[in-house]
C-alpha cells in the first residue's frame, strides 16, 4: 500500500504531460530487467500497453507472469484482475496495480456480505445445504477474490468468458440449480446457448428482500443470477446491430457475451476478447467487422487489421471505453516503476491466505474441466 510520502510523489507525477512519461517509462524498466513483468489488458489504452510485456486477458495474463517469474508484477488492468495475479503468483513474486482506484464496476456489484445473505436464502428454501449439495455457485473471473472463495469453499468454481459453458455442464452434472455470480448478462447467455429456457432464470436483486423472488419462483429456477452487469458491454443494444447491418449490409456483428441476451442473440457470433480477435484473424481479408467490446480494443483491432484489408469497427459509434481501466496513466505507470527502482513497493494487492486458498480451489477446478 502507497504511504502518504508516496501517494504526495504520486502528484508530482501526475502534473506532467503523457508524453514525458515514455524515456523514464523505458529507462526504468530497462534498469528493473527481468525483475519485472508488465501485464497490459486488452482494455487498456495504448499509451500504457505499449509497454506491457504480455497482452491478454485477465486470466491468461495471470498466468503469463506466474510463468515468467519476474519479482514484480505491475498489472495494468483492474483490481479483480491483480488480485488473481497474486492468488497464481510464485512464491515471493509481488503483484502491484499502479492505480488502487481502478476497480471494476461490474465486480463491486457482488458484495461478499450480501452474496453470503443468498446463500442462507437458498439454504433456507431447502435448495441446498452450507456445502454446495443442491446449488453449485460459478463466480465469472470478473469478481472480488472473496466472491471467488466463496465459490471455493462451497464446491463451486471460476469460470472465464470462454470456458463458461464447460462450466455450466460441470455443475449441472452434480447439482440441479446454479448461482451465477456477478454478470447476469454472461450467465443468462450461456445457460441459454446450454439449453436452458429464459423462465428457467431468475434475477437475484440484493437490494430486495429474498433477492425480489418468492419461495416458489425460486424452486422452478435452474439457475439464478446475479444482478450484476458490465457498464461497457451493457451500453450496446439491439437497435444497434440493426442500424449497422442496414448501413454495411454483409458485416458481420460480433460481440462479447458480456452484453444483453437481446444483442447476443442478434449477432453473428460471441466470443471473450481471445475470441473476437481470433474470429477476425481466421476472417478472409475484405471481411467486415461490428465488434461488441471496449473501444480501446476495438481501435487496436482497427489499426492491427487494415493491414489485411479487414475492417472493423464499433457497433456504437459512440464506443464504449472503460473509464476504470482508464485510470491506469502512463504517470501512474512511471511512479509504480521508478519507485521499484527505488527498491520501494507501492500499491501492492496482497489476498489474505485464506482467501487466497479457497479462491485457488475454485480456480484450479476450471483449470481441470478447461
Ligand atoms: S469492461 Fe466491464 S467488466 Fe471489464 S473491467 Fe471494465 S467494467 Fe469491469
Amino acid at each position: 500500500m502507497a504511504s502518504t510520502a508516496d501517494v504526495c510523489s504520486l502528484q508530482t507525477y501526475l502534473d506532467l504531460p503523457d508524453h514525458t512519461m515514455d524515456q523514464r517509462i523505458f529507462a526504468a524498466k530497462a534498469k528493473l530487467g527481468s525483475d519485472v513483468v508488465i501485464l497490459g489488458h486488452h482494455y487498456q489504452r495504448d499509451e500504457v500497453i505499449r509497454f506491457a510485456d504480455f497482452r491478454g486477458d485477465s486470466y491468461k495474463l495471470s498466468q503469463e507472469a506466474a510463468r515468467a517469474g519476474g519479482k514484480f508484477i505491475v498489472f495494468c488492468g483492474v483490481h479483480f484482475m491483480a488480485e488473481s495475479a497474486d492468488i497464481l503468483a510464485q512464491p515471493g513474486q509481488i503483484t502491484i496495480l499502479p492505480d488502487l482506484n481502478a476497480g471494476c464496476s461490474m465486480a463491486d456489484m457482488a458484495e461478499i456480505t450480501e452474496v453470503e445473505d443468498c446463500w442462507e436464502t437458498l439454504v433456507r428454501a431447502g435448495l441446498t445445504n452450507e456445502c454446495g449439495d443442491g446449488v453449485t455457485p460459478i463466480t465469472y473471473m470478473n469478481s472480488s477474490a472473496a466472491i471467488k472463495a466463496f465459490c471455493g469453499q462451497r464446491g463451486g468454481i471460476v469460470c472465464t468468458s470462454s470456458n463458461a459453458p464447460a462450466a455450466f455442464r460441470w455443475a449441472l452434472a452434480k447439482s440441479s440449480r446454479i448461482l451465477f455470480l456477478p454478470d447476469q448478462h454472461l450467465g443468462r447467455n450461456t445457460g441459454y446457448a446450454q439449453g436452458i429456457a429464459l423462465r428457467e432464470m431468475v434475477v437475484w436483486n440484493p437490494y430486495l428482500l429474498n433477492g425480489g423472488l418468492d419461495r416458489e419462483r425460486l424452486r422452478e429456477a435452474r439457475v439464478v443470477l446475479w444482478k450484476g452487469h458490465c457498464s461497457v458491454h451493457q451500453r450496446f443494444l439491439p437497435e444497434h446491430v440493426d442500424r449497422v447491418r442496414i448501413q454495411h449490409p454483409g458485416i458481420r456483428v460480433i460481440v462479447h457475451p458480456e452484453c444483453r441476451w437481446e444483442v447476443c442473440q442478434k449477432a453473428d457470433a460471441t466470443g471473450s476478447t481471445e475470441g473476437l480477435l481470433s474470429i477476425i484473424r481466421q476472417a478472409p481479408s475484405g471481411s467486415r467487422f461490428a465488434v461488441g467490446t471496449e473501444i480501446h480494443l476495438v481501435n487496436r483491432m482497427r489499426k492491427e487489421f487494415a493491414g489485411e484489408q479487414k475492417n472493423v469497427q464499433s457497433l456504437d459509434q459512440s464506443g464504449c471505453l472503460c473509464t476504470t481501466m482508464f485510470r491506469i496513466s502512463p504517470q501512474h505507470l512511471c511512479w509504480t516503476l521508478e519507485n521499484l527502482v527505488d527498491r520501494n513497493v507501492v500499491n501492492q494487492i496482497k489476498v489474505p491466505e485464506q482467501v487466497k486458498h479457497w479462491a485457488r480451489v475454485a480456480l484450479d477446478r476450471m483449470l481441470e474441466i478447461s
